[in-house]
């Protein structure tokens, strides 16, 4: 039983982060919109007053230039502006504009002005206040400043600027407003776009899961799509891939069982058989009977053994134990074995080799793979029963080939032999049984080795399989 982990959607994780953006995104937008546009705007007014003030001062000595100076800034930056020349009796107004009637600088006395002018003097030269004032029964903020500077005749001059901030605070109020509408309506929409979002993410994955949980029943037709996203399309193709290998093997076991019990099955009757005629006919206990029992009870351990080495080589138990070794000798050997075969079946074995060479690896593994692979050729062959074993030295590689002149494999069928119990036709032939295993052990320990190995063959005029294992020159060797 899989185990279900409770853990939330893909739609409320993704409402969820929607939602977290949204309100990042409008929190933002309200510090810089709301918050901060006061003093943003604050900051940009007293920027144009310091401008006004360096202007009015440059041209402070030209009365007439001064005034059309002032009455251009007062109308660029809306504001009111009074200028004075400082005398030492007291200030004396030497230009002014007034953008607004109702400004608190041009409803100011005397008085106020010349302590406004000695403060801008006091504070090194600018003073800046922020000050309410009652405009129709309405409060309004204002912003004044007063510079104290010399002028360019020498004499002392102080501007005084007033700007209100009213029009500002009446946005504010509308845009703190909205903010509500705006959060709901985003907040709406992060719902609607996180359900859409996951139901175009979410329909290929369960699909996928619906052919995932048909594949885990065993059947293998289970489709996979992916909907159009290139991720999910590459996890279908991956799961498509798995369900046609899974198939693949399924077929695989089902041929094995079918293999395995008619290869155990024809020793088992004849040995079941023999054994029967010899306790009830007398005389037919004779050594020949009694050896066909022996060969029989071979090719069983035969098989059995060759399962156990597939498995042990699948699941790695089986590592090759490397060792340097005398190929050119070993597979002298191996000849040697066939030899009483060979000439009861009147088959012939050459083996070619144009040097003697050494090789490092598992002498028992190589053995078994030039076993396996003279066994199929013996199986195989044609009419004119030889296999030729041949021995090549090139370079630092040394490439054993075994060729025989038999029926050949289709090329449709090559890339399957070496799958465990692949049978091209499904029946032996000839006495040398095969299990359908030799191949993929002979894939196996070469895998094993890193060794490079393939096959070349010719529909009715035989096939070579070959291999390729590094050569060691150690020169003690005889030629
Ligand atoms: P088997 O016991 O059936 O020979 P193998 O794994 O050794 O099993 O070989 C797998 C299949 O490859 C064989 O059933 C046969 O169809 C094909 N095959 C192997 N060697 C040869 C060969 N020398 N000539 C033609 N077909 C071959």
């Amino acid at each position: 039983m899989s185990k279900i982990r409770r853990v939330s959607g893909i739609s409320w994780r993704l409402f969820g982060m929607l939602t977290l953006f949204v309100v990042l995104t409008l929190i933002v937008i309200w510090t810089f919109q709301v918050a901060l546009l006061n003093r943003f705007y604050e900051s940009s007014k007293l920027d144009e007053f310091r401008q006004t003030d360096d202007e009015i001062f440059y041209v402070s000595d030209n009365a007439e230039l001064l005034q059309r100076v002032v009455y251009r800034r007062s109308i660029e930056t809306d504001s009111c502006i009074r200028v004075f020349k400082i005398t030492e009796s007291s200030p004396i107004e030497i230009a002014n504009s007034e953008a607004n009637t109702n400004c608190l600088i041009h409803s100011a006395d005397r008085e106020e002005i010349r302590q406004l002018c000695e403060t801008a003097f006091e504070k090194g030269g600018n003073y800046t206040r922020r000050i309410s004032n009652s405009v129709g029964g309405s409060n309004v903020i204002v912003t004044i400043r007063a510079a104290a500077h010399e002028g360019a005749d020498g004499s002392q001059y102080v501007v005084i600027q007033e700007s209100a901030l009213l029009p500002l605070n009446a946005t504010v109020t509308t845009l703190e407003h909205q903010f509500g509408w705006i959060m709901c309506i985003l907040i709406m929409g992060a719902l609607i776009m996180a359900l859409l979002l996951s139901r175009l993410i979410c329909l290929p994955m369960e699909r996928m899961s619906r052919s995932a949980r048909r594949l885990a029943k065993g059947e293998y037709d289970a489709e996979f799509f992916g909907g159009g996203y290139r991720e999910a399309e590459e996890l279908a193709d991956a799961l498509n891939y798995a369900a046609s290998e899974l198939a693949k093997n399924d077929n695989l076991q089902k041929e094995l069982v079918a293999n395995i019990s008619h290869d155990l099955r024809t020793p088992l009757t004849m040995i079941k058989g023999y054994g029967e005629v010899m306790r009830d006919i007398p005389g037919e206990s004779t050594p020949e009977n009694m050896q066909v029992i022996i060969d029989e009870t071979e090719r069983l351990s035969e098989l059995v053994n060759d399962m156990l080495d597939l498995s042990k080589i699948r699941a790695g138990t089986r590592k090759p134990e490397i060792e340097t070794f005398d190929l050119t000798e070993a597979i002298g050997a191996v000849m040697l074995r066939y030899e009483k075969f060979t000439e009861k079946e009147e088959y012939s074995i050459s083996f070619e080799k144009n040097e003697s060479i050494f090789v490092n690896a598992d002498r028992t593994m190589i053995l078994q793979v030039v076993y396996n692979l003279v066994n199929n050729a013996l199986n195989y062959t044609g009419d004119d029963k030889s296999v030729t074993i041949s021995q090549v030295v090139k370079g630092n590689k040394v490439r054993v080939s075994v060729t025989d002149t038999g029926v050949g494999i289709a090329p449709e069928d090559i890339p399957y032999i070496w799958d465990r119990y692949y049978k091209v036709d499904k029946v032996h032939k000839r006495a040398m049984v095969g299990t359908g295993l030799g191949l993929s052990i002979v894939k196996g320990i070469l895998e094993s080795h890193g060794a490079a190995y393939g096959v070349e063959s010719v529909i009715g005029e035989g096939s070579t399989f070959w291999f390729e294992l590094e050569a060691i020159y150690d020169g003690n060797f005889e030629e």
